[in-house]
């Protein structure tokens, strides 16, 4: 028997989870599923791969299917022409079809309506898609206040309202979008925020968002990073295509996620590799939405190995089998690094999380090792290694400095095994913090 069967949800729920191959809720699932089946606000602080969309949509088509039928005169309870029952807000369009999708096939059985509500395409099917009035709308904001505006869409008779991914929404610059949603929804409802890190301007947007919510943590950092085999290879810059290509000619490398930091860089990489007959897609901000999905359906079939993405526009990317996340660039806030391996060693998957550090980015992988209170291994062998960069100034580690500088440290250490001597006395000089950034940005 299913460990889902505790929570007494509507047996066609059940049988999608059953053929989802779904059994044993993730513990987001657990705490969440019986407080939000009870009726009560959520402030949820979990990121994607814990299991959160099915943590929230579980108990609202559960909700959904309950009132069916309890409508006046036992007609069915339904949308009235362009509202929506349920509205979730997401940050971006891939997260949007992704949502979209995770109810489709929990909630196959209970014939739900839905829309999406992203830009970047044509506004008419959208429309038409909310002329009859939906159970379930997902949207971006702002394609969905668009439609408001142009009163194809009401939100009136809303009756559960999920923010999700607000963190992100904020980073986005959408608060504004979303006050103005957000005013044009009913009092009495219920809401659910959804955030993956907590700063102030979250806590105060959930205070005035939520009513008496029921907090719930869950916290990946440890669970993922932990299964995530890591390591880090100082490269200098110029040389970093080099090593990628390295990698993935000589890596046991089947699906590889590779992140820049910008998207100017995100092209090169991928011409790069192109030019070298590795083949690689790159998804991020400037492409059209046809080109995005496209790259997304070809690294999913396997069409491609490799994919090269910025921060954003791999949020929520849920493909299955990467076996290989590489920064080809660290990530200057820390929680990025965590989101970013995050996307190998999904479900009970290990995976390999491969970062390359320059000079200038040694106070970030300070940062990310404060963060997941943890020294990611360093890894000498390959041809590319760099002193400038291993010995670079401006990193302290938070950690006792005794003898690190000149004693190697063979925990630290990872590789030797193809027959290259292990290189040694490269552990890290240890310095005091720089003020180089804030190690919280917001
Ligand atoms: P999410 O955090 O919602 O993006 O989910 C992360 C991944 O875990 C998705 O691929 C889900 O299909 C999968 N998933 C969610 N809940 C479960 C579960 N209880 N058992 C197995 N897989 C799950």
């Amino acid at each position: 028997m299913s460990d889902f069967s505790k929570f007494n949800l509507l047996s066609p729920l059940e049988t999608a989870l059953t053929e989802a191959g779904y059994f044993i809720p993730t513990p987001i699932q657990e705490q969440s599923i019986p407080i939000l089946m009870a009726g009560r606000d959520l402030l949820g602080i979990a990121q994607t791969g814990t299991g959160k969309t099915a943590a929230f949509a579980l108990p609202i088509l559960d909700r959904l299917g309950r009132h069916r039928g309890a409508g006046p005169q036992g007609t069915r309870h339904k949308a009235l022409p362009r509202n929506a029952r349920v509205l979730i807000l997401t940050p971006t369009r891939e997260l949007a079809s992704q949502i979209d999708a995770s109810f489709a096939k929990y909630g196959r059985y209970l014939r739900m309506s839905r829309a999406v509500v992203y830009g970047g395409v044509g506004q008419q099917p959208q429309v038409r898609a909310m002329e009859r009035g939906v159970d379930i709308l997902v949207a971006t904001p702002g394609r969905l206040l668009d439609l408001i505006n142009q009163r194809h869409v009401f939100l009136d008779k809303l009756e559960i309202f999920v923010l999700d991914e607000a963190d992100r929404m904020l980073d986005m610059g959408f608060i504004n979008d979303i006050r103005r949603i957000v005013a044009l929804l009913p009092t009495e409802r219920q809401t659910l925020l959804f955030s993956a890190t907590m700063p102030k301007d979250i806590a105060q947007l959930a205070e005035g968002l939520l009513r008496d919510p029921v907090r719930v943590e869950v916290t990946p950092p440890a669970s993922t990073v932990d299964k995530v085999n890591q390591k880090v290879l100082f490269v200098d810059k110029s040389n970093k295509r080099h090593l990628l290509h390295a990698i993935l000619v000589q890596e046991d490398v089947h699906r590889a996620l590779v992140f820049t930091r910008t998207k100017h860089g995100a092209d090169k990489v991928t011409n790069e590799l192109e030019l070298r007959n590795i083949r690689a897609v790159a998804i991020h901000g400037n492409k059209s939405q046809g080109a995005r999905e496209k790259a997304l359906s070809d690294f999913r079939a396997g069409h491609v190995r490799v994919l090269v993405a910025t921060d954003i526009a791999a949020r929520g990317i849920d493909v299955v089998g990467i076996t290989h996340v590489i920064n080809y660039d660290l990530p200057n806030e820390p929680e990025s690094y965590v989101h970013r391996i995050g996307r190998t060693a999904r479900a009970n998957a290990t995976g390999t999380a491969i970062s390359f550090c320059d000079a200038d980015e040694r106070p970030f992988l300070r940062d990310i090792e404060r963060l997941t209170r943890r020294e990611v291994a360093v890894d000498l062998d390959h041809h590319y290694h760099s002193d400038t960069a291993a010995n670079a100034l401006g990193v302290g580690t938070g950690k006792k400095p005794t003898g690190r500088a000149a004693t190697p440290q063979p925990s630290r250490r990872v590789g030797g095994g193809r027959g290259t001597p292990m290189k040694t006395g490269r552990a890290r000089q240890p310095q005091a913090p720089t003020a180089a950034r804030s190690s919280h940005p917001r």
